[in-house]
């Protein structure tokens, strides 16, 4: 059996809720057919106070071996250092992992803020907050550039706004049997769900390519990038290829994509497209101003009839 302690810093559960929704596997297949013992989880375990911090000792002396360190939110390393503004069990949140990562076979960090600090890193950023092994875009973050597990990996970031229900139960799956199989991108993330983007598999591709916009928030058709500040062509996520809830997506719901997933989150109108004139102030995919503007302008000019029938009939 592996045994699994997933642990919750700055956070607001998210990731918890969604992982509770996961499908492929569910949660209770994951606990009762692949050898996972969930050892301790704040929203799920019972024990509470100093049966928790024995728990936790019980690790870090390595009498009870620790196999996946899951953690959930932001480090908070304020004020000054010392971490007090997040006390758990009797210690500041950061020194319990600075400890239990030292002896934990895999180290998992789910969900944006884990994995680069997220909202509570953002803005003034008042209790110096951190990811685990990212500091928004670079390297380092509360463990360290270099931080390896005992099982030789980086930490292994899940990251979203929460992260999709199934990227989490199938990367802990995974963690179980065979860690040394899980890909990773530039910044840690499986590429099993984080090497295409939310483009791709978005039903809204060829008002994209004609760059027809949506006209209102919510609606059937459109693309969402030219007025409401989708970002689904620069964002690394599965999203429109596993459905949420095997049914839906943001975009298919008639919402922008807000690139949760990326390191840079949260630092965009969500609901606006920033533009300088009349150009959006960020291209699809990187390609230069000049390069965007001829591919709109050809986009524009070939749109065919039916997908301005499409837009109108959408809005009934
Ligand atoms: S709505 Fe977003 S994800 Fe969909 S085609 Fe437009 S830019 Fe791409
Ligand atoms: S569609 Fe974009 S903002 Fe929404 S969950 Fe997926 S990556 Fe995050």
């Amino acid at each position: 059996m592996a045994n699994l302690l997933w642990l919750e810093g700055q956070a607001c559960s998210g990731n918890t809720m969604s992982f509770l929704t996961a499908e492929e596997p569910d949660v209770i297949d994951l606990l009762t057919q692949y050898g996972i013992n969930l050892s301790w989880h704040p929203s799920l375990c019972l024990e509470a106070g100093i049966e928790v911090k024995k728990l936790l000792n019980d690790f870090i002396t390595e009498k009870t071996p620790l196999d996946i360190l899951v953690i959930e939110g932001a480090i908070a390393r304020g004020p000054h250092g010392t971490g007090k503004y997040d006390v758990f069990c009797e210690r500041p949140f950061k020194d319990w992992i600075a400890e239990l990562s030292k002896v934990a076979g895999i180290v998992v960090a789910v969900g944006e803020c884990a994995s680069f600090g997220g909202i509570p890193a953002s803005g003034i950023n008042p209790t110096d907050a951190t990811g685990v092994q990212f500091h928004k875009n670079e390297k380092g973050g509360f463990l360290g550039a270099n931080f390896k597990s005992r099982a030789g990996l980086p930490v292994i970031n899940i990251s979203g706004c929460p992260a999709h229900p199934d990227w989490i139960t199938q990367t802990l799956l995974a963690a179980a049997l065979r860690p040394n199989d899980i890909l990773l991108d530039d910044y840690h993330r499986p590429l099993d769900f984080y090497a295409t983007t939310t483009h791709q598999g978005c039903t809204r591709n060829e008002y994209f390519e004609y760059k027809v916009g949506a006209e209102e928030f919510g609606c059937k058709e459109g693309c969402l990038s030219l007025n409401f500040g989708c970002k689904g062509f620069n964002t690394h996520s599965s999203c429109n290829r596993t459905l949420w809830n095997r049914q839906s997506s943001k975009t298919r719901a008639g919402v922008p994509c807000f690139g949760c997933t990326e390191p840079d989150f949260p630092t965009y109108n969500f609901f606006k497209t920033e533009k300088s004139g009349m150009i959006p102030k960020e291209h699809p995919f990187g390609v230069n101003k000049f390069a965007y503007l001829a591919h709109a302008a050809t986009g524009k000019l070939a749109a065919p009839k039916r997908l301005k029938t499409k837009l109108i009939k959408g809005r009934e």
